[in-house]
This record gives C-alpha cells, structure tokens and sequence, in this order.
C-alpha cells in the first residue's frame, strides 16, 4: 500500500515538473507539493507584515533599535547557525515582542535534500528558537525560497506552515544596495496582506537597514498598519 502511495506520489512530482517545469516548481513562491504555504493574505484591511530573513548577526541591534522607535513588531526567519554563534542576540529578538521563524540551520539549498537532513535542518534550528526564549508557532522559510520534494512533504506530515512572500525588491539587482529605490519599489508594489522580504541584517546590505525606517513612514504615510505573520494568519 505505501509503495503504490510512494509510486503515486513520484508520478505526481514528474507530472508538476513537466507541466509547470522543475525549475519555477522549485522557485515558486505561491505553490509547493504538499503543505499549507503562505505569500500574502487576501484581505480589505490596510495591513502589511515586515519579515526579516538570516542572521542574527551584528546588524541586529540596529534593525532591533529601529523597530523600537517606530513601535513596529516584524517577524524574523533566522538561521540556526547563527543564532547558535550568537544566542544573545536571540533573546533580544524575542524579548522586544517579535515574531521568529525558522529559516533553517546551515542555510542550503533544499533541493534535492535527503528526510534525515530535511528534518535535522529545521529540528536542530527549533531547538535553538526555543532556547531564544520564543514560545509560539515556529513557521518556516526555506532557504532561496527553493523547495521540491522532501522538504514540503516533511512540512506537511509536521503541520508546519512555510511563509513565502510578494513583496521583495531586494530580488531586482538594479534595486539592491540603493536605499531610494528600495523604498519606492516596497511603496509601489505593497498590498493590503502583503508579507514583505527584506535583508537587512546581511553583511552587503547596508541599504535595506537605511530604508527600513523610511519604509515603514512611507507605508503609515498609506494608511498601513504593521503586523506579525501571525497575525496576518487570523485574517485568512
Ligand atoms: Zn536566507
């Protein structure tokens, strides 16, 4: 029974691959094969939530100090290396009200992953959330955003939910590194339910931690009001 389940399954996966190609399969950011998965959610209220992803990392205290003045709670994918190295700056995260999930532990690729390496990459970086002190759901966000096969499968048998996003103008390189145009392409391209991707806490990234301050007047300016992930969720 479970291997005529196995060989319907892979039959599935060659077919998705070949109608909609291996490659937007592995990059998509509104589908994957099995599990509930999240890019925005459709709603009237002027709301957007700011997620955060890698690190923590010695950007953090800054990033952390600018939410502070503008009272705005975000969301952090974290990598569990990272918050091992640096574990205190975890705490901090979590103790300024945060939302925080799990971006794995070495942040590979999770393409082609065997089960073993799927389940200890988000297990072992749980485990360091949780040692951060953080008490809610754990979501996760794969790393590139690539997925194809055992990773959404283990996401599901685990009922863990995986948060893309639509909003992401660090992606454009002619945006990238140029905090204006950073800030215009969140401005232009925000939705009501929008789950915006910024970088900010990456070595070479020096202009996000710049424009976060003036994106999130720019969309107050717009009559938005920031949430965590978890509370866009309860919109659905
Ligand atoms: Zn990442």
């Amino acid at each position: 029974m479970r291997r005529r389940l196995v060989v319907a399954l892979v039959v599935v996966l060659v077919l998705a691959c070949a109608v909609i190609g291996a490659d937007r399969l592995v990059n998509a950011r509104t589908f994957q094969l099995g599990g509930d998965l999240v890019h925005r959610v459709e709603t009237a209220e002027k709301v957007v939530a700011l997620t955060f992803d890698d690190g923590p990392s010695d950007k953090t205290e800054s990033v952390l100090d600018v939410l502070r003045e503008q009272q705005v709670r975000a969301t952090f994918f974290l990598v569990g290396t990272d918050l091992h190295a640096q574990p205190a700056l975890g705490r901090k995260i979590v103790a300024d009200g945060h939302q925080v999930g799990n971006h794995s532990y070495t942040h590979s690729r999770m393409v082609f992953t065997g089960s073993g390496t799927v389940a200890s990459e988000i297990e072992r970086t749980d485990a360091e959330v949780r040692a951060a002190g953080y008490q809610g759901d754990i979501h996760f966000r794969p790393p590139y955003g690539k997925k194809l096969w055992t990773l959404p499968r283990y996401l599901a048998e685990h009922h863990r939910t995986t948060i893309m996003w639509d909003v992401e103008p660090e992606t454009d390189p002619g945006i990238a590194g140029d905090a204006d145009a950073v800030v215009r392409a969140v401005a232009e391209t925000v939705r009501p339910g929008s789950i915006v991707l910024l970088h900010p806490m990456n070595e070479y990234n020096k202009a996000t931690v710049t424009a976060l301050p003036r994106i999130i007047s720019e969309l107050r300016g717009q009559g938005y009001r920031f949430v965590t992930v978890d509370e866009l969720l309860r919109l659905r």
